[in-house]
């Protein structure tokens, strides 16, 4: 390793044992091979430097074939020795078909595409759909077995994803889909699935004749949506389903709880529409004091109680988010509502290590940089940190337009073959640096870390562990906010 004038060390370098897609390669080629390759690449160069683009190789020469481009690709997987293995690196061109008009190189759009978005940046979610089926099961498993079970998929799964996690909680024994918004129902029938989705609010009016025309159910709370539902519904001789929302006590959306009775009989002339379910939501489910849990639990069963004695059949009563539906088994009633804990997480400290939760999340980069910053020079925006000159500063691909909180900035760890390390300075829009302390320690050695090697910002390994929960209460927020920021960020979701 040499020693650059700047400081900063020639980078990276080779681990023993380590072979690279070049070294690969050259195994399994004959010397005459790995000499033709070499003699193409460097004819290729050639021309690349005579035409100042890439031009189509001459030995491709059937309209539209594919070009082999005689260059290998290994520069790009430098260090990475335990995911990824060599490639042959195709052109991604095609030769244009003959009498087309040709002018410069041709791409080959699909090929292009195959490239992995792993291998465009180095920062990456990884989705766990089994711990979401072990968590949907854990819940189950505490439930009256006649209980349903809505999954709520809304703000794209928590940042998950939508459409295979809907998936995966159906093919778990949920029997119900719960959504925000009707983009998130519509995308989630375009993913071609037919259970039923229930929008947790009642959406615009303008909406309605998406909801007849992907089946999706809407909550009520206005005679106005309700008519203008019905009438829609009627008018093309199809039925109006929907799930009255009541106001318990939350005051946020939803037919106030005296008041449930005289809506359904100003409402109830319209033959079209169809009380599928009543149901309300508790502002303090994951509090630890039950007092106002209690009052809108008893408002919520005096106003079904008025229903049946008003002869209106509330059908599917439900209430129950994560916290309800772990804390209080007298309010599952016929269906239980989990968000959060299905993904991994539990609602409030109350209801830490009542089940067997796994987060299903983890987030994943690669070090794309590793600097010997001298000491006391500064890193990153501000310069705030300092080297203190026995540390490799190493920089990741992920920042604040990732959902890393930029307020997390110098209070986090992130995790390398199983032991923790700080992350340093500001936290920036696209990266931010990590530090690794060289210095020889006992029973440890000296670490060196490596362009390629892997980093789990969010996850764990060995004994090491980092949480959304842990960054959550940094931030003063919940880890709902976190994970959705990294769950709806640019980041690309692998589900493993
Ligand atoms: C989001 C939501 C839930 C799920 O809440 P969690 O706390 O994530 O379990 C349930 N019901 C309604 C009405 C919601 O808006």
């Amino acid at each position: 390793m040499e020693d650059l004038p700047n400081g900063f060390l020639n980078y990276p370098k080779k681990r023993p044992g380590f072979e690279s897609a070049g070294d690969e390669i050259r195994r399994h080629m004959s010397d005459a091979e790995f000499g033709k390759v070499q003699t193409d690449y460097l004819e290729s160069q050639k021309r690349a430097l005579r035409d100042g683009w890439r031009v189509p190789d001459e030995s491709a020469s059937e309209p539209g074939e594919l070009h082999l481009f005689s260059e290998r690709r290994d520069a790009v997987k430098w260090g990475v020795d335990r995911k990824y293995r060599a490639q042959d690196v195709r052109s991604y061109m095609r030769i244009p078909s003959a009498g087309a008009a040709s002018s410069g190189p041709v791409f080959d759009f699909d090929e292009l595409d195959r490239i992995a978005e792993t291998d465009r940046r180095w920062s990456w979610l990884e989705i766990n759909l089994g711990a979401i089926q072990n968590n949907i099961m854990a819940i189950k498993a505490t439930l009256d077995p006649a209980t349903l079970f809505m999954a709520v998929v809304k703000a794209d799964g928590y940042g998950h994803g939508a459409v295979p996690c809907a998936k995966t909680a159906l093919n778990s024994g949920a029997d119900y889909l719960g959504v925000a918004t009707v983009d998130e129902a519509m995308e989630i029938r375009q993913g071609g699935i037919e259970a039923p989705i229930l929008i947790l609010s009642e959406p615009p009016l303008a909406s309605i004749p998406l909801l007849l025309g992907y089946n999706i159910m809407p909550s009520v709370a206005t005679v106005e949506f309700a008519v203008k539902y019905a009438e829609a519904a009627d008018s093309i001789g199809a039925k109006a389903p929907y799930h009255l929302k009541v106001n318990t006590g939350m005051n946020r959306v939803g037919v106030r709880h005296e008041a449930v009775v005289d809506f359904l009989q100003t409402i109830s002339f319209h033959r079209a529409l169809q009380l599928v379910g009543t149901f309300t939501h508790f502002a303090t489910a994951d509090v630890q004091d039950t007092m106002d849990f209690n009052l809108q639990k008893a408002r919520f069963e005096d106003a079904l109680a008025d229903m049946r004695a008003a002869a209106f059949d509330p059908g599917i009563v439900h209430a129950a988010n994560s916290a309800a539906t772990i804390r209080h088994k007298d309010v599952h009633y016929d269906m239980v509502r989990p968000g959060i804990a299905m993904y991994g997480y539990f609602p409030c400290p109350e209801t830490y290590g009542a089940l067997n939760l796994l987060p299903a999340m983890s987030v994943k980069a690669r070090i794309t940089q590793v600097n010997q910053v001298p000491v006391g020079e500064g890193v990153s925006y501000g310069l705030v940190h300092r080297s203190n000159g026995f540390a490799k500063t190493c920089t990741v691909p992920i920042g604040y337009g990732d959902g890393l909180n930029r307020a997390l900035s110098g209070r986090i760890d992130f995790i390398m073959d199983g032991r923790t390390y700080p992350q340093v300075g500001t936290i920036c829009m696209d990266q931010c640096m990590f530090e690794v302390d060289i210095r020889t320690r006992s029973g440890i050695g000296r670490i060196e870390p490596q362009v390629g090697d892997e980093v789990i910002v969010v996850g764990e390994q060995g004994n090491a562990f980092v949480t959304i929960d842990q960054m959550a209460d940094m931030l003063g927020t919940l880890s709902y906010e976190v994970m959705i920021a990294f769950g709806n960020s640019r980041m690309p979701k692998m589900y493993v």
